[in-house]
């Protein structure tokens, strides 16, 4: 892999928009440079594209969806070209794997195992195809049978953040495809290989021409357009609380519906009954994985009190041991922040945490390492109300708060404006139960961290988001429901007559 990275520095790799089957350049001809965070070398080019491109895009979605060829094809032909899909994942794997890479500097192996996992979520989308269905009433009376239909919602804009590239991307849209719906696909502006690459996949499956439109840009250009568009019936957002709310101003022009999943500040909840060993590296993987920059990233570690000062300085211990280097590296576990903006703002939350009166117990020293590597840092001594308990770091910073029983810990847990995800180590049932059912998150991993699957629903509760993606709901928030009322036999009864 290092080889083909050194060629990808010689000659970065270019991309281009997949508007109505074609490929194309960004009609003002503008460029996006992206280089590796690890690496400092440019990787990747892609198209400035810009409201007008946008646009386009948009205006094929629609009139694709219109024609109604996708919309009202048999589940059967959609799932075989979702499967088609999941195939080409597979078998590029490595290419994309090494473009994620490059562009997010997440180490190798978990960029593999992210598109190896994307390709399930196209397969199980893909049996979803086949089974969407609406009901029957035929409880109305005899002279009338009620269907419930499920139709695909129409043209959905797929706004995606820079942390999960292709994997976000494809909890979101073979499910819409599958319900027959339209799209148009706008990834981050700092990693949209892998998205734009899914274009020659997508119409080597035989998709028909317009039904997915894959556009780079930024935010404020294509991402604004397609939230303002009339001509797009639903946006799902995946990114920042803050962008959210932009998402639901702009959704007030044409009622569209969102779907929203937005940022997290995740508690890992460890008890002092647990396997302490299995719960220290569980918490570990929860609050470093993809150098924190995750959404569902467990960035509080709540912790009894009778066990905290051991388990935190066990904690220390191990994540020194924690291997930070080039991603390329296959025993890198860290690799690099994804940009200096992004890199500073973890900094500074660190600096702010120390300032009210965190005490750092490892890490925090960036000044000690090069480029944008920043070290997994714990903070302890952290009270409820500090900025480093309350706001998404989206690094690898954990704060460490004790707590005295159960009461107090889903206290702790759920004093948040986030409700994302939650992590429970304990052995005792009723504890686990209780937090489980307690805990307002959408997600409650207990005696494990971070495992997914395809069956099974994700989204926020509160600031963190709505609407759920995947499992077999996945399928559903893409679809209307639409009532048909079937009148069997003469007709008895009639309305001037009977006033
Ligand atoms: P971001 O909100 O800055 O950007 C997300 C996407 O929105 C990007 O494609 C960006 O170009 C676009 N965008 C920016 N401004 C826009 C605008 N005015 N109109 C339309 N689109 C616009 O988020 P990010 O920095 O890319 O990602 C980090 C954030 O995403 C974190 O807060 C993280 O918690 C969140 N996130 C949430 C989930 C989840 O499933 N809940 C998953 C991953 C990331």
């Amino acid at each position: 892999m290092f080889d083909q990275a050194e060629r990808i520095f010689e000659a970065p790799l270019q991309y281009r928009n997949f508007i109505s089957g074609e490929f194309t350049d960004a009609l003002e001809g503008g460029v996006i440079s992206r280089e590796s965070p690890a690496h400092g070398r440019m990787v990747s080019q892609y198209p400035a594209s810009t409201r007008a491109d946008a646009e386009a895009a948009i205006a094929a979605a629609r009139e694709s969806f219109d024609a109604g060829r996708w919309a009202f094809a048999y589940g059967g032909e959609r799932a075989k070209v979702l499967r088609e899909v999941a195939q080409s994942l597979r078998r590029n794997a490595d290419d994309l794997a090494l473009v994620e890479t490059l562009e997010t500097s997440k180490p190798l192996a978990a960029s593999r195992g992210e598109v190896l996992f994307a390709a399930e979520l196209w397969d199980y989308a893909a049996g979803l195809a086949r089974i969407l269905h609406g009901d029957s009433h035929n409880t109305l009376g005899e002279d009338m049978l009620g269907l419930v239909l499920r139709e695909p919602i129409g043209v959905v804009g797929i706004i995606t953040p820079w942390n999960f590239p292709l994997l976000i991307l494809s909890e979101r849209l073979p499910f819409a495809l599958a319900a027959g719906c339209s799209v148009v696909v706008k990834p981050s502006e700092f990693t949209s290989g892998t998205a734009l690459m899914l274009g020659r996949y997508l119409k080597d499956a035989g998709l028909p021409d317009g039904v997915c439109n894959i556009i780079a840009g930024t935010g404020d250009q294509v991402g604004q357009a397609i939230l303002d568009s009339p001509d797009v019936d639903m946006v799902a957002f995946t990114g920042s609380t803050r962008v959210g709310r932009v998402a639901i101003a702009a959704s007030a022009g044409n009622i569209k519906k969102l779907s929203l999943e937005l940022g997290g500040k995740s508690p890992s909840i460890v008890f002092a009954d647990c396997d302490q060993e299995a719960a220290i590296d569980g918490v570990i993987k929860a609050a470093t994985i993809n150098m924190g920059e995750c959404c569902i990233a467990g960035s509080r570690l709540l912790v009894e009190a009778s066990v905290a000062e051991a388990f935190q300085n066990r904690l220390a211990e191990r994540l020194q041991e924690l291997r930070m280097g080039d991603p390329l590296d296959p025993t890198s576990r860290i690799g690099a922040i994804i940009n200096r903006a992004q890199f500073d703002r973890i900094a500074e939350s660190v600096r702010d945490g120390v300032r009210d009166g965190a005490r750092i117990v490892c890490g925090g020293d960036p000044e000690n390492h090069r480029g944008l590597f920043y070290p997994p840092t714990v903070l302890a001594d952290v009270k409820p109300g500090m900025s480093v308990a309350r706001q998404e770091i989206f690094g690898p910073v954990l704060a460490v708060m004790p707590f005295g029983d159960l009461e107090e810990a889903i206290g702790f847990a759920n004093d948040s404006d986030y409700g994302l995800a939650a992590y429970v180590w304990t052995n005792d049932l009723s504890k686990a139960l209780t937090c489980s059912r307690r805990i307002r998150a959408g997600r409650v991993w207990v005696n494990s961290a971070l495992q997914g699957y395809p069956e099974l629903p994700l989204g926020g509760f509160k600031q963190s988001g709505n609407g759920r993606e995947t499992g077999r709901y996945g399928i559903e928030e893409y679809t209307e429901l639409k009532s048909v009322h079937l009148h069997i036999g003469p007709q008895a009864e009639r309305w001037v007559e009977g006033a």
